[in-house]
């Protein structure tokens, strides 16, 4: 187990006057000027150079991350209650964030004879995962025949097939824990849409079929026969889930507690330093904190210093309906989404609703705009009705929430440059919760000392 650094300001004393310090304002050979820096500016840096050019940016953005209550802070069993003092000052592993990916990543490391602890600026289960419609598939939002032609055939179906054998292991995973988080294996219906037609469609299904990742082409005769929908075609696939993600998220960090894991929350990591064996973190609380390893589970609140044009956060909308909603019985059997931009997609949940959602629009803020909020609701409703003749009357739940999207659909799972010892996973979209899973098991590899096959699937670009 790692016995961390003694006093952690003495040793940041020490390197500083060494001049391992690259504040480029910092006096090196002043030791007094490095605990100021260390705790106020918001930088990172390694022994090398610096990696953020902007020292007046916080370490993780900040967003509102959603506006209103979705269904699942309704519901018993989606929190947890934690403790706003961290213990120690030393850990092996310090997890930054208690959403769906600090919980994955938690329950990978668990129970290996290593320290960890996952802090949280907010209350665990409060960013994202609360907002999240739960929808757990191996479709990706870029399908297998569109990937191919920006990352090639073979990392394609290396990313597709990652994700299915990660969404088997999140059903392994609650049924092992037994968890309480209404999860149903699913199948999906992709509809023909706008952006991918018919045509695209069968070239998809080939696709698939060629790597073994089961699809069943559907025509527009057959859609409507067995599900009442309209569009010229669809693709049928087995594989996918579906949970309430407030009950699954706060069911893991329940069980990861038990095994030791401490859980703090309501306190802000503010500043990350690395040396070579060793990780420095100083918390909001004016802490320092030591580590053999830390990975950002931040979701979309990037690190900043690793924010680019390749991920952006963009506005999306969602509602749910009252319970018992009259419904088609094939419903409670599919996820359904189309290849449309922006997409609408839906399911039922286990009380007998309908979560719908999509509306996606290219800007930061626009979910916060009320007005906007009910203009889009009444949109999600209307398009449904068209497509399915469901009437969801008045939703019971609606809901609007930042987004993060890469143009290629794909996360950067990785090591932060220059950081050794430093990882993150971030950047993911609608598959978040899938990619979630995976970024546990490559990251929990490469800490455990076993590198995953795929690691260099999802680069940090
Ligand atoms: C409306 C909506 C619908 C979605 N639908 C689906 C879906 O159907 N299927 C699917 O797979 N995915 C879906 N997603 C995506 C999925 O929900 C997210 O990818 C996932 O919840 C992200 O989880 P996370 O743990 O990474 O982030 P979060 O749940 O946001 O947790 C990150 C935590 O990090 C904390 N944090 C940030 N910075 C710091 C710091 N400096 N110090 C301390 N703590 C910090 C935050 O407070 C936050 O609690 C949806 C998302 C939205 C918004």
């Amino acid at each position: 187990m790692y016995a961390g650094l003694g006093d952690v300001r003495a040793f940041l004393k020490s390197r500083a006057v060494t001049g391992i310090t690259t504040d480029p304002d910092g006096d090196p050979e002043d030791p007094a000027s490095l605990t100021p820096w260390f705790t106020t500016k918001p930088v990172l840096c390694s022994k090398r150079r610096m990696i953020s050019l902007d020292k007046h940016a916080p370490l993780t953005q900040h967003h509102a991350l959603r506006r209103d209550q979705p269904l699942w802070a309704a519901m018993p069993g989606g929190s947890l209650r934690t403790s706003g003092t961290i213990a120690d000052k030393a850990y092996d592993v310090i997890i930054v964030g208690a959403g769906i990916s600090g919980a994955l990543m938690a329950h990978s490391l668990a129970g290996q004879e290593m320290k960890v602890l996952i802090v949280d600026r907010r209350r665990p289960v409060s960013g994202s995962s609360l907002a999240s419609t739960a929808m757990i598939q191996h479709e990706l939002d870029v399908p297998l025949h569109v990937l191919r032609r920006s990352i090639g055939a073979e990392n394609a179906r290396r990313v597709w097939q990652r994700s299915a054998a990660a969404v088997e292991r999140i059903g392994q995973i609650i049924g092992d824990l037994d968890l309480r988080c209404a999860f149903r294996k699913k199948r999906t219906l992709f509809l023909s849409g706008e952006d991918f037609g018919a045509r695209a469609l069968t070239t998809e299904a080939a696709a698939r079929n060629q790597v073994g990742i089961e699809a069943t082409l559907l025509d527009g005769a057959t859609l409507r026969g067995r599900f009442g929908i309209d569009r010229t075609a669809a693709i049928d696939s087995s594989i996918s889930a579906s949970a309430n993600p407030a009950q699954l998220t706060a069911g893991i960090l329940r069980s990861v507690r038990t095994r030791g894991v401490e859980i703090v929350s309501d306190v802000e990591i503010t500043d990350v330093r690395a040396f070579d064996d060793d990780v420095v973190l100083s918390t909001s609380q004016g802490a320092l904190l030591s580590a053999r390893h830390v990975v950002f589970c931040t979701g979309y609140e990037f690190l900043e210093a690793l924010a680019n044009k390749s991920q952006k956060v963009i506005s999306t909308w969602a509602l749910a309906s009252r319970p018992r909603l009259q419904r088609p019985q094939w419903l409670d059997r599919y996820l359904v989404w189309e290849g449309s931009d922006p997409y609408l997609y839906f399911r039922s949940t286990h009380d007998g609703r309908i979560i719908l959602g999509g509306e996606d629009e290219d800007a930061e803020g626009a979910y916060k705009d009320e007005a906007k909020r009910d203009r889009k609701m009444r949109t999600l409703v209307e398009k449904l009705a068209d497509l399915t003749g469901i009437a969801i009357g008045k939703p019971e739940f609606e809901w609007s929430a930042a987004f993060g999207v890469t143009p290629n659909g794909l996360p950067m799972i990785g090591r932060v440059p220059q950081m050794q010892n430093v990882f993150v996973a971030m950047g993911f979209g609608g598959n978040g919760i899938t990619f979630s899973q995976i970024a546990a098991e490559l990251i929990s590899g490469e800490i455990l000392g076993h590198r995953d096959a795929d690691w260099d699937l999802f680069p940090i670009v």
